[in-house]
């Protein structure tokens, strides 16, 4: 049928391309990427595959511009679950899943990044954050000043690829291993997951140790 498909793709793993979505893919008449844009005509009277340039269209990438567009048409949209860097992070994070705030990329600047920080610092559920890797340290930094060095942390990195790891540590542990003059430098795709303000919401059944003491990092 006619309408707007919203077809995820890997977000590392080749494997992870759903069923539904390759046959989805090989279906739509029209496919728009992340750089493209097609008339509201189009939309109504073909099937359209929308994709970005890896995992869930819309999340933290121009899809969600497409998909408004075609919801302000009166264009159907199907949404085909599949690959979410933010999702496979929460979940091996081993922090409360019961619930959490997704903030995306923060602003590049540091005031900015220290105000949304500031917003985000009394919310009781895990937060989620998109980091490029050369921005890491400076948000462990303000997050560590914002929210507290002993709050328990998680950096998802590579999800799905040969290098997957989830650091999981506090914010002041994070910053010794990555920060200056600590033992490794952060590369790759980062997903930062921090814990909400009081130990989150979880009723205790989450993996992770309770302490809000500095436990040692422990990968993988
Ligand atoms: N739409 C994508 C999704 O569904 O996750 C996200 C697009 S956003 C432009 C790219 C960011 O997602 C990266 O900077 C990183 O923070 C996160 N990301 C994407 N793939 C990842 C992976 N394999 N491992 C960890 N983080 C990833």
């Amino acid at each position: 049928p006619p309408g707007l498909y919203v077809i995820p793709t890997p977000i590392g793993n080749l494997g992870d391309i759903t069923l539904r979505a390759a046959s989805t893919l090989a279906r739509v008449s029209l496919l728009l990427a992340e750089d493209t844009r097609h008339t509201r005509k189009l939309l109504n009277h073909l099937p359209v595959g929308l994709v970005s340039d890896a995992g869930m269209p819309g999340i933290s990438d121009p899809g969600s511009v497409v998909v408004a567009a075609a919801v302000a048409a009166g264009c159907p949209v199907t949404v085909l679950p599949g690959p979410c860097a933010l999702v496979a992070a929460l979940v091996g994070s081993g922090l409360p899943t019961e619930a959490f705030t997704f903030a995306g990329f923060l602003p590049a600047k540091s005031g900015a990044r220290r105000l949304a920080l500031e917003r985000l610092a009394s919310l009781p559920g895990t937060l989620v954050l998109y980091s490029p890797p050369h921005g890491l340290v400076a948000t462990l930094r303000e997050a560590a000043a914002v929210l507290g060095g002993g709050r328990r942390c998680c950096m998802a990195r590579e999800l799905s690829k040969l290098h997957e790891e989830f650091f999981r540590s506090t914010l002041d542990g994070a910053l010794r291993e990555f920060g200056e003059g600590g033992a490794r430098v952060a590369r790759g795709e980062i997903v930062l997951l921090i814990e909400g303000t009081a130990g989150g919401t979880d009723g205790g059944g989450g993996g992770a140790s309770g302490s809000r003491s500095d436990p040692a990092a422990v990968e993988r």
